[in-house]
C-alpha cells in the first residue's frame, strides 16, 4: 500500500479508537499525544526500503515482534498504542484479493547476495497474509486484554 493511503487510514483507524474509548466510553486509555506518535511511527515497516539485506516487506520490520521486546522492558501504554499503529500498517498491506498476494507483496525473510544480485526467499501469498492478519490480531487483542480489561 502507498504511504498516502497508510497515512489515511492509519489515521481513519486512530481517530475511531479515540471516539469509541474516549467520546463513547469515557476512558482515557490513550490520548492525542500517543495518537500524533503513533501515526508517523506506523511508517516504520517501510524502513525495509533502505535496506537491500532486508527486502521489502521483510518479516521483521512488518511485524511487532521488536515492539513487543521493547514493551516487555518498559511496559508502558504508549508501546501498545505504537504496536496498534505498526499492527494496523500489517493489516494494510493485505492485498484485497488474496491471489494478488504475490512478488513484490509477500514477506521476504532477508535478502541472499547470489553472483552481485539479491534474491529474497519469501512466505507465499497464504502464510504471507497469515503472517499480516497475526501481527495485527496480535497488537489489537493485547491491547484490549492490556488495557481495557486490566
Ligand atoms: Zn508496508
Amino acid at each position: 500500500m502507498r504511504g498516502k493511503w497508510h497515512f489515511v487510514l492509519t489515521t481513519g483507524f486512530f481517530i475511531t479508537l479515540w471516539l469509541i474509548f474516549n467520546i463513547w466510553l469515557k476512558k482515557e486509555f490513550f490520548t492525542i499525544t500517543q495518537i500524533i506518535a503513533a501515526i508517523p511511527i506506523s511508517f516504520f515497516p517501510d524502513v525495509d526500503h533502505n535496506f537491500k539485506v532486508m527486502g521489502h516487506r521483510n518479516w521483521f520490520t512488518h511485524s511487532i515482534v521488536l515492539w513487543e521486546v521493547v514493551y516487555l522492558f518498559n511496559q508502558h501504554f504508549i508501546f501498545l498504542t505504537l504496536m496498534l499503529g505498526i499492527g494496523f500498517h500489517c493489516l494494510c498491506d493485505i492485498r484485497l484479493q488474496p491471489k494478488k498476494q504475490v512478488g513484490y507483496y509477500t514477506i521476504k525473510w532477508f535478502g541472499m547476495k547470489n553472483l552481485g544480485r539479491y534474491t529474497y526467499p519469501n512466505l507465499n501469498g497464504v502464510y504471507s497474509t497469515l503472517w499480516l492478519s497475526l501481527n495485527f490480531l496480535i497488537a489489537f487483542i493485547q491491547f484490549i486484554v492490556i488495557v481495557v480489561i486490566f
